[in-house]
């Protein structure tokens, strides 16, 4: 039997143009930076300073000590005001180190240029991004030197640089494809050779013919192909793009690993090549501000810990009539309650509105259309049933650890059910319950 196809994901509009023809701009390092030691996936990173000390640009003030965890550097050069909880755009307090800027920029001595990065040896180039605190920049912020090591038993034979940014109204990456196509390009062929992939393929939505013209014309001498895809949301999603690319469709509850094939941000990829080249930790990342309660919308080059506030500020600052600040995305960002709280490796931009989504949910008329739209194949109005239930072994063997959390099935929805939350919630009890099993 044929499997039935399905109109999978959702075609929002792009709502790019307030910020898509603005170049990235600097943001002056502030007055004080907030760095929380947990701002990747898996464990907290820990500290390496005290209060009081002295600290300069590029230091490592937080120490990975597991596989999984990335170490944590000084975004300027000052004092240590205090390590200490502080709020973190998850939306629950981490522990940070705030740092007085000196407005110095004294360099840290540790900072060291690699004379020839392309000569180097997979396992040097890995040393390098995990000491430098490399993590995926797309959102997930996922440890980089973890993908960059790809189990023996599943080997890599085609790197995607995923150059789509789908999230509706963000810039930042295409703005880094645009202004240093080079140093993307250079960060891919540097994974390239870590991973050990064969073919390179730089994926661009075609709604950045721009973005994709000027990587096509800084290929200078390196192997890739840049392909354009449909705009369509979520076609960043891992799985969504090597289906979309390849035709592979990576197994449930698997990895890119499994179907022979690695993917990395523009961001990232570039961060990859300031680390192996120069020494440079990841204490900066472009972001982009914007929304109709922002003054001036902006692509931002910022330090990590500067404080949303500091951001919205250069942008002319908020509306009065304010309604929703989030971090990331329209469709996966996370609502924020105080713009006292720190630009995080995983920032990909500030959003503010004066009018959100109505918030009135009304019951499910079964329509179907979360279903239709589910990019993973999933069936969510069913999943939300169970996690509300708390009918964990069910939730789980339908799938709801499969789910990427786009939120497709809620920009669907009519009757405005906050799917994507039931899905969260879900995904946290059964990770929360597996963890103390194996405690
Ligand atoms: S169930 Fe998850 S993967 Fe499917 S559309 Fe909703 S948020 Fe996306
Ligand atoms: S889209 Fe909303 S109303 Fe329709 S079936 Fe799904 S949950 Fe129910």
């Amino acid at each position: 039997m044929k499997t039935p196809t399905f109109p999978r994901g959702v075609h929002p509009h792009d709502a790019k143009d307030a910020t898509m023809d603005k170049p990235i701009v600097i943001l002056p390092p502030p007055e004080k930076v907030v760095i929380p030691l947990h701002q990747h996936f898996g464990t907290p990173a820990e500290p390496l300073v005290k209060k009081g000390e002295e600290v300069l640009l590029g230091q490592k003030i937080g120490q990975g000590k597991t596989l999984f965890s990335a170490n944590v550097h000084a975004s300027v050069s000052g004092k240590v005001l205090a390590v200490e909880d502080y709020n973190h755009p998850g939306g629950y307090p981490v522990t940070a180190v705030s740092i007085a800027n000196d407005g110095q920029d004294r360099l840290s001595p540790d900072l060291k240029p690699a004379a020839d990065p392309f000569s180097l040896s997979a396992d040097e180039i890995r040393d390098r991004v995990r000491e430098a605190g490399v993590v995926g920049l797309g959102g997930a912020a996922f440890p980089t030197a973890v993908k960059l090591a790809p189990p023996k038993d599943k080997p890599i034979d085609t790197l995607i640089i995923n150059g789509c940014e789908c999230e509706p109204m963000l810039t930042a990456d295409y703005r880094l494809m645009v202004e240093n196509p080079l140093d993307v390009l250079r960060g891919a062929e540097l994974v390239r050779i870590a991973s050990g992939a064969i073919k390179v393929i730089v994926a661009v939505e075609d709604n950045k013919l721009r973005a994709a013209e000027m990587m096509r014309r800084h290929l200078d001498g390196i192997h890739a192909d840049i392909v354009l895809l449909k705009t369509k949301y979520p076609q960043g999603a891992e799985k969504n793009l090597i289906s979309a690319l390849l035709r592979r469709e990576v197994p449930r509850g698997g990895l890119p690993f499994d179907v022979g094939v690695l993917v990395q941000n523009v961001g990232t990829a570039k961060a990859i090549w300031e680390a192996v080249s120069l020494g440079k930790p990841l204490v900066e990342r472009v972001i982009t501000v914007a929304g109709s309660g922002i003054g001036e919308p902006k692509n931002l080059l910022v330090r990590i810990g500067t404080l949303f506030q500091d951001a919205v500020n250069f942008c002319g600052g908020l509306a009065e009539d304010i309604n929703l600040v989030v971090m990331g995305g329209p469709m996966m960002g996370l609502a924020q309650w105080s713009l006292d709280t720190p630009i995080i490796k995983g920032t990909s931009g500030i959003l503010a509105w004066r009018t959100a989504f109505p918030a009135a949910e009304y019951p499910c008329i079964r329509c179907g259309r979360c279903v239709d739209h589910c990019p993973m194949g999933l069936l969510p109005t069913l999943l939300a049933k169970f996690v509300q239930r708390e009918m964990w072994p069910e939730a789980e063997k339908w799938g709801v650890l499969d789910c990427v959390e786009c939120g497709c099935c809620q920009y669907a929805c009519p009757s405005r059910i906050p799917l994507v939350h039931w899905m969260r919630l879900g995904k946290n009890k059964i990770a929360q319950a597996k963890r103390k099993k194996t405690a």
